[in-house]
């Protein structure tokens, strides 16, 4: 999943790993859970995310090193957060040697919705699970029951910097990837079901280029 802050890449990235059966990797989440559990690795992340600032490629591949080494990814699995540098995207094609070759999903979000949408974002605290924006805002996750708060990393000047961030360094890496047969571009402006309809008919055509049919 490769898009800027707030296209969508969470939600989606839950909703494919669900389809498909296959874990879901977010090297966000596993940083806010290394925060909340207070390791050090996690307290020295919390305070770069919380401005909005990148980790060091060096934590970010360490950590996706480790996730893809597990059994449980074996039959594959959908990264959502990484790779957001060309440093962690070339470390990543060495990860991918010997497996199936990636498929690269391009969210494409005009940047005022993106504001406006990160702006109003709810997320459980307990679960991490995004409130779905077209409901009424109970204060409570649908999925756990646990509270729903705003990421620190979500206040407008820190989301202005997050997407500066992205265009600097993440943005890149649409043109690292373009070329490849299996990059995707997906337009995020649209209903969530209708983005993971998109999402699926590409991983459709991204399955017949790995197995050498025609697109
Ligand atoms: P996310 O939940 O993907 O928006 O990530 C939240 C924050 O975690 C980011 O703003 C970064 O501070 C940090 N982070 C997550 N993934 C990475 C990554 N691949 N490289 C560097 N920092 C990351």
């Amino acid at each position: 999943m490769l898009g800027p802050p707030g296209a969508g890449k969470g939600t989606q990235a839950s909703r494919l790993a669900r389809h498909y059966g296959v874990p879901k990797v977010s090297t966000g989440d596993i940083l806010r859970e290394s925060a909340a559990a207070g390791t050090a690795l996690g307290l020295e992340a919390k305070a770069r995310i919380d401005q909005g600032h990148l980790v060091s490629d060096e934590v970010a591949i360490a950590i996706v090193e480790e996730r893809l080494s597990r059994q449980d990814v074996a039959f594959g699995f959908i990264l959502d957060g990484f790779p957001r540098t060309v440093g962690q995207a070339e470390a990543l094609d060495g990860m991918m040697a010997g497996r199936s070759p990636l498929t690269v999903l391009h969210i494409v979000v005009p940047v005022e919705v993106l504001v406006g949408r990160l702006h109003a974002r709810r997320v459980c605290g307990t679960c991490g699970t995004n409130a779905d924006p077209t409901k009424p805002d109970l204060g409570v996750c649908a999925t756990c029951g646990g509270a729903l708060v705003t990421r620190a990393d979500d206040d407008e000047q820190v989301v202005r910097n997050r997407l500066q961030i992205y265009e600097d360094q993440t943005a890149p890496l649409v043109h690292y990837y373009r070329s490849r047969p299996t990059f995707f571009t997906i337009d995020g402006n649209q209903s969530p079901d209708a983005v993971a309809v998109a999402m699926q008919g590409a991983l459709a055509s991204a399955m017949s280029v790995a197995q050498g049919e025609p697109r």
